[in-house]
């Protein structure tokens, strides 16, 4: 079976606003700034973004602050085409816990990760769909360790739960990635060596 090309899917999404004159209303689930940097410099060209800091998967409270701090900083210094909100949840890794309960010996890509991609997307999706957004998405297709067609399928899946559409993306195609990475540099983001919650800060 072919793989679908979900950048393709994006910029047949991207020319259909662009050729309507529209400019649609985006839930933006973000992981960290690192991974924003390139999403927000494409996407703030079409899209009415709100970026959505919900990541009950990261390892401490500390941590959580300093990754929505510099996701913050970011938003600020960007010079990004429409203007970008962001809101920045509670702190509650015990919703982590929950789902990641007898996944905790799996490596890095395997099943808690699939689940976890699902809390933080369930999250977005609801979000969404009570705040009357046009479409929801994450940055997290950014990352080469990320599986993008479990990511996008799950979004699939929650777009017709929720009754919202779900933005197609790959994000590290096109140089995403290796963008993301320079625009890191320029912005002096903090860059962290792990994915997120303890078990990835174990087999770092
Ligand atoms: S490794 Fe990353 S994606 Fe996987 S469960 Fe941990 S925080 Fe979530």
């Amino acid at each position: 079976m072919n793989k679908i090309n979900y950048q393709k899917e994006l910029e047949k999404t991207i020319n259909g606003i662009v050729k309507n004159n529209e400019k649609p209303k985006l839930l933006l689930h973000a992981c960290c700034a690192p991974c924003s940097s390139y999403v927000l410099e494409y996407l703030s060209n079409y899209f009415l973004i709100t970026v959505l800091f919900y990541n009950p998967n990261i390892s401490t409270k500390k941590e959580y602050d300093y990754r929505a701090s510099e996701l913050e900083r970011l938003i600020k210094e960007m010079p990004l085409v429409n203007k970008v909100d962001l809101d920045i949840m509670k702190y509650d890794d015990g919703e982590f816990y929950d789902i990641a309960k007898g996944y905790e010996e799996c490596k890095e890509g395997g099943e808690r990760c699939f689940r976890c991609y699902e809390l933080r997307l369930r999250k977005a999706a609801k979000y969404a769909s009570e705040k009357n957004f046009d479409f929801f998405t994450t940055t997290l297709s950014i990352s080469p360790l990320k599986n993008s067609e479990k990511l996008n399928s799950i979004g699939e899946k929650l777009s017709i739960e929720y009754k919202i559409p779900y933005l197609f993306s790959d994000f590290k195609k096109k140089e995403g990635y290796k963008r993301s990475i320079e625009l890191s540099k320029e912005y002096d983001l903090y860059r962290q060596n792990y994915c997120g919650c303890v078990y990835s800060q174990r087999d770092e």
